[in-house]
């Protein structure tokens, strides 16, 4: 499958999360980690570690009070517990994002909907982190890449149905060395995912070393 931006050559891997599922792994400082919502409206809750400090991850408070924003996109940053910059978000092709809602669970659904044993977002981190040795009580709450929850004027919120279509990524540089981990959200008893969970692709790539680029030295070509 082709990438748009991205030259075969740059790519690390790339990995298909079914709908329900989830994942996690490492990234080293300066590779890039895009999410493609491949049939669109699908929510991918992301949540990040410092590789070296696991006590050091994602925050969503420090993330919306250090931008200045409910509603991060490209240019923002991902920040700690410890208000470490752990990522960048480089490109965002759906502009539509949360990071207030946390991530759906046992519990929630519970409350919510009087279900039990339901799949949810907590329990995937649970599963996918379980190698890391990273108990449930010590995963943060998340990023949540195209999930839609408006803000209204007089503060109101509510989850909607995902502005993202077929094809939609969000690109993640690592500005430093991490430990990520992806639910694809299965939620369906609300408009979270449209109703309807459907497979999402990780895909991790390089960027091109810099120096290597033409415009600094053909300027100094046309000087001399
Ligand atoms: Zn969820």
């Amino acid at each position: 499958m082709e990438h748009p931006g991205i030259s075969p050559s740059l790519l690390a891997w790339e990995e298909t999360i079914p709908p329900r599922g989830g994942t996690a792994f490492t990234i080293k400082a300066g590779q890039i980690c895009r999410i493609v919502d491949l049939e669109g409206q699908q929510v991918a809750d992301f949540i990040c570690f410092n590789l070296n400090d696991y006590v050091d991850k994602l925050s969503p408070e420090n993330t919306q009070l250090l931008n200045g924003t409910l509603f991060l996109t490209k240019g923002h940053h991902l920040y700690s517990t410890k208000a470490t910059q752990l990522m960048t978000i480089t490109a965002d092709t759906c502009g539509v994002h949360d990071i207030i809602s946390g991530s759906c669970s046992e519990y929630t659904n519970s409350f919510r909907y009087g279900v039990r044993g339901t799949p949810n977002c907590r329990n995937n981190f649970e599963r996918a982190l379980r190698p890391y040795g990273i108990p449930l009580t010590e995963i943060p709450y998340s990023f949540n890449v195209f999930m839609n929850t408006p803000v209204a004027q007089d503060g109101r919120t509510g989850i909607q149905e995902p502005k993202s279509k077929p094809g939609d990524y969000l690109d993640l540089r690592a500005d430093i060395d991490l430990l990520i981990a992806i639910s694809n959200c299965p939620q369906e008893r609300n408009p979270c995912n449209a109703f309807k969970p459907t497979t999402l692709q990780v895909v991790v790539y390089e960027v091109e070393p810099t120096g290597k680029g033409a415009p600094v030295q053909s300027s100094v070509k046309a000087r001399s």
